[in-house]
């Protein structure tokens, strides 16, 4: 496997180099090739769209309809000129390829490569040349990162229950395999991004038992003009609305899933109204029959390893996650080094387009050596009414404080090292355990495969918390999650096969 990536010679090295091909790497390219700039695209998938966008296996033959997303022209139409840009031999991609490390150099940045997860050769439309022959290090003058995020996760009595996965993983698998991951679906947390999950699952055949949702939806009502500052968000709601009469979704607010329930898979959940803070209410504790599948979704976390591994400025945005610090033209804290899409903080596919066009544009002007225009009048207008609505939605709903109340001490809350509830619980009182990183240190959590990607949060707040519920995550705490050395698996013998100097 890690053949293809052995040294060849000098590494190459390119204008622009955008990490992610999702919709704000791929709004990237187009304008960095506008621009005129040599530019290379790496994405640990297998080929271009990232989570919004995520289609049928195009190396399989298939051809997706579009029928599952929103904005398949935009896509359509970026593709097109990332298509062209590797046509005219001034786009290279590189599918199927993690970043693994990204470093500062006298004149730009050189990143480290890996075969992504899986994968067993350099695939992809575009992908620059046979097994064999790929280099394992590049160079750019000027580097966007547009890695995008995953979703936040928080524990559940039973959610390490086969047939529990996140919300979007039951959307990714429906998108890529055209396929569901059960049959009787319970999809809970909150945000709007439960409606899209739930709407695809009853398009494709699935029943969706309940969509519960942990806030109600009052808090929109103070921040409505906000939300009528981006209409086509309005529009896209209204389509959930129509699929959840047309396929009867029951959409329970102030609901929450308080335990999965199975012998060695789920079967059933425990649901229970709750209080403005999530503290449940007596009395309305109701169990779900005959559920093989559970998508848990609060929002989303971005994936800020390779800018952590440069240093870059963050902070703590509206919905609690940690985010990267921009200018107006998308410039971060490192000189040469731009970021787009939800890395800047989590604000959907429309609002990652806008910034990887200013991304890719700057870049490529700052690559000649000119300096630009950040962005138009109009296009900073849109990028703050974008942002503005982003806002409004992480206030509306919330991550619920009382969420820590149905965590019993022996769930798991790191399943990768099955460190349950308690064990932390003992750490933040009896050893002052009151970040991640100690946490970490005292527990094992946040040590296994996904290296904390998935309970990161959960443990942050916990660390911040009495000994019991949950506190506010903080900057720092969330920052120690994002610092790795080392951003993908990858086997140490690539590591071995890199040049003495690097
Ligand atoms: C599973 C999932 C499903 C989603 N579905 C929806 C939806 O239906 N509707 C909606 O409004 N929003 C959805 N979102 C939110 C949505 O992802 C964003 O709004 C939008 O896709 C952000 O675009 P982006 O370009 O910033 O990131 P992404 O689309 O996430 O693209 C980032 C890309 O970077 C690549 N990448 C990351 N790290 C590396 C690395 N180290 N090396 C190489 N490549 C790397 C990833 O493979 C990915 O293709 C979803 C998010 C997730 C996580």
């Amino acid at each position: 496997m890690s053949a293809a990536f052995r040294p060849t010679g000098a590494a190459p090295s390119f204008d622009v180099v955008i990490v992610g091909a999702g919709p704000a790497g791929l709004a990237a390219a187009a304008s960095a090739l506008t621009g005129g700039a040599r530019v290379c695209v790496i994405d640990s998938s297998a080929q271009p769209g990232g989570q919004y966008w995520r289609h049928a296996s195009e190396a399989a033959g298939l051809v997706d309809d579009g029928r599952l997303h929103h904005d398949w022209r935009t896509y359509q139409e970026l593709r097109a000129d990332f298509d062209a840009g590797i046509a005219a031999g001034r786009l290279t991609a590189r599918f199927a390829t993690s970043v693994w490390s990204v470093r500062r150099e006298a004149a730009g940045f050189s990143l480290a490569l890996t075969p992504a997860n899986g994968a067993s050769s350099v695939d992809g439309p575009g992908s620059d040349g046979p097994e064999g022959a790929a280099p394992a290090l590049i160079r750019a003058a000027r580097l966007v990162l547009a890695t995008g995020g995953y979703d936040r996760q928080l524990p559940v009595p039973g959610w390490e229950l086969p047939g529990v996965m996140a919300a979007g993983g039951i959307q990714a698998f429906l998108k890529q395999n055209r396929m569901l991951p059960g049959n009787r679906f319970v999809i809970a947390g909150t945000g709007p991004f439960l409606l899209p999950v739930a709407a695809g699952i009853a398009q494709w055949g699935g029943e969706v038992a309940a969509v519960c949702e942990s806030s109600d939806l009052t808090g929109w009502l103070p921040r409505a003009h906000r939300a009528a500052g981006v209409p086509a968000k309005g529009l896209e709601g209204a389509e959930y609305v129509a699929a959840f009469l047309r396929h009867r979704i029951p959409y329970r607010v102030r609901t929450v899933v308080t335990e999965i329930l199975g012998s060695d898979r789920v079967e059933a959940v425990r649901t229970a109204r709750v209080d403005r803070s999530g503290r449940e209410l007596a009395g309305t504790s109701r169990v779900i029959d005959d559920v093989d599948a559970v998508g848990l979704g609060w929002g989303f976390t971005p994936q800020l390893e390779l800018p952590a591994q440069l240093g870059v400025a963050t902070r703590l945005d509206a919905d609690g996650s940690l985010v990267a610090v921009v200018d107006a033209a998308q410039r971060s804290s490192v000189p040469g080094l731009l970021l787009a899409g939800e890395l800047t903080g989590v604000g959907g596919a429309a609002l990652a387009v806008l910034e990887g066009r200013i991304a890719g544009r700057v870049a490529a002007a700052e690559a000649r050596g000119e300096s630009v225009l950040a962005a138009s009048g109009g296009e900073l207008r849109s990028v703050r009414r974008q942002r503005a609505f982003a806002e409004a939605m992480h206030l509306a709903h919330p991550v619920p404080a009382g969420w820590a109340d149905r965590v019993t001490d022996e769930t798991l809350v790191c399943r990768c090292e099955e460190v349950p509830a308690g064990e932390l619980r003992h750490a933040q009182s009896a050893l002052a355990s009151d970040d991640s990183r100690s946490q970490k240190g005292v527990t094992r959590a946040g040590m296994g495969w996904c290296q904390g990607r998935v309970c990161g949060f959960a443990v942050s707040c916990l660390a911040a918390g009495d000994g019991h519920g949950a506190g506010a995550a903080s900057a720092a705490s969330l920052a120690q999650n994002a610092k790795r050395p080392v951003a993908q698996p990858l086997p140490l013998g690539e590591i071995a096969a890199l040049p003495d100097a690097e």
